[in-house]
């Protein structure tokens, strides 16, 4: 048995989804503690009533408040080389095209992963999930799609299932080799997807358990409507759940195409429509949506009060990537999400736990407080969620327990 014992404000999330209009009604317990047995939570409630064994292992959370571990479920972790010449040129003025001209964008991204081994891909991907650690995140997804070969796509996902086994944070795999066209193929896409979507390489994904999701970059720029349903449809008889990257740049009907082929989630949203809406309350779809690219980009965010007030369940992740958002630290993209969506402190909380772990669905054992439920929890040093994110920038986070064990234990600054 393990007891957290002196929580200033213990942050009660219940199992997602959490509709957007509840998000904002969430429990606290203030003067808190927890038991933990094993893996799981055994006990939380109000100190005065804890009765904890005699000889039990014991955290003094110092009056700081405690949350579920944060789950980033919109993330390309694994990658190789960076792009900081285009984050210039970008500064400077010049646009999506002209980079790409220029021979940068996603393609340099895509060179260097075809050229780096999986050894190199784990070794660069390994410091950073540990820093993710630190900010607190327990859980995250990862995409392949800067291989756009059969064989560097799965080395990909071969390097997120090697990690696994290298570090505390729970990682889950998704298949998007349909995340640009590769310049060997250009012009001919349909080609392309043909190659990647075989029924081989999709039956391969499912026997050797390489992917969870398919993902799909539906956009003017990328994949039509048409060719995403195509590849979606044809990765749901593999058993790979559907995701879509859909209206961020413009509308094509991308969030209505994930209502209709009953995606888990779809993310970005930043010109989703009504249809969208409609569709994607109809599949229970979760809106996940990605702050931090928009902030990095400097560009319109994701309509995100609309949303919740439509009562869709809303997620927030990092969409870490060398590209369109070099942001690693999922607490820095809540404070954006509060400053630049206007999202409560609470709110933001809920999307980044409950409803990201139903993103990715694991919210039958992630992303809550609640008993029987995995203990995956992090403790701040500030004694609220409102004054944690009220300090972007200044990592807060003070302890991380990831299924019943401390994985970070840091001593405070404060
Ligand atoms: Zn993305």
């Amino acid at each position: 048995m393990l007891v957290i014992r002196n929580i200033g404000e213990l942050v009660v999330v219940p199992p997602g989804p959490v509709p957007g209009r509840a998000m904002r009604t969430v429990d606290r317990i203030h003067s808190a503690a927890i038991l933990i047995d094993a893996d799981r939570f055994a006990w939380f409630g109000p100190e005065d009533s804890l009765d904890a064994p005699s000889r039990c292992e014991s955290i003094d959370a110092r009056g700081g408040c405690v949350l579920p571990g944060l789950i980033d479920c919109h993330t390309h972790t694994v990658f190789a080389g960076t792009r900081e010449g285009e984050f210039v040129q970008r500064i400077e003025g010049k646009s999506y095209a002209e980079i790409a001209q220029a021979g940068g964008g996603i393609r340099v991204t895509v060179e260097a992963v075809r050229h780096a081994s999986l050894e190199e891909l784990i070794e660069t991907t390994l410091p950073r999930l540990a820093r993710m650690l630190h900010n607190g995140v327990t859980t995250v997804e990862i995409k392949s799609g800067y291989g756009l070969t059969v064989e560097d796509e799965i080395k990909t996902l071969q390097a997120v299932r090697l990690l696994r086994s290298l570090q505390p944070v729970e990682l889950i795999p998704t298949y998007l080799a349909a995340h640009t066209t590769p310049r060997e193929f250009s012009g001919r896409p349909d080609e392309y997807l043909d190659l990647v979507f075989d029924r081989k390489t999709l039956a391969r994904l499912r026997d050797e358990k390489l992917a969870e999701f398919c993902d799909v970059f539906c956009e003017t720029t990328a994949f039509t409507v048409e060719q995403a349903r195509r590849v979606l449809n044809a990765a749901k008889q593999f058993g790979l759940r559907p995701k879509v990257h859909a209206d961020q740049i413009s509308q094509i009907g991308a969030s209505t195409l994930a209502g209709e082929v009953g995606a888990i989630s779809a993310d970005h949203l930043e010109k989703i429509d009504d249809a969208g809406i409609a569709a994607m309350k109809r599949a229970g779809s979760v809106a996940v949506l990605l702050p931090g690219c928009s902030w990095f980009l400097g560009v319109e965010q994701a309509p995100a009060r609309r949303l919740i007030e439509a009562d869709l369940p809303v997620a927030l992740a990092t969409d870490y990537n060398p590209g369109s958002s070099m942001v690693e630290s999922l607490p820095l993209v809540m404070s954006i999400a509060c400053t630049q969506m206007r999202i409560t402190p609470i709110e933001v909380v809920v999307a980044a736990t409950a409803n990201a772990a139903v993103a990715v669905h694991r919210q039958d054992r992630l992303g809550a407080i609640q008993v029987a439920m995995q203990a995956d929890l992090v403790i701040l040093d500030v004694p609220t969620v409102e004054r944690w994110l009220y300090e972007p920038g200044r990592n807060c986070v003070r302890t991380v327990v990831k299924a019943g064990r401390t994985v970070v234990a840091r001593d405070s600054q404060r």
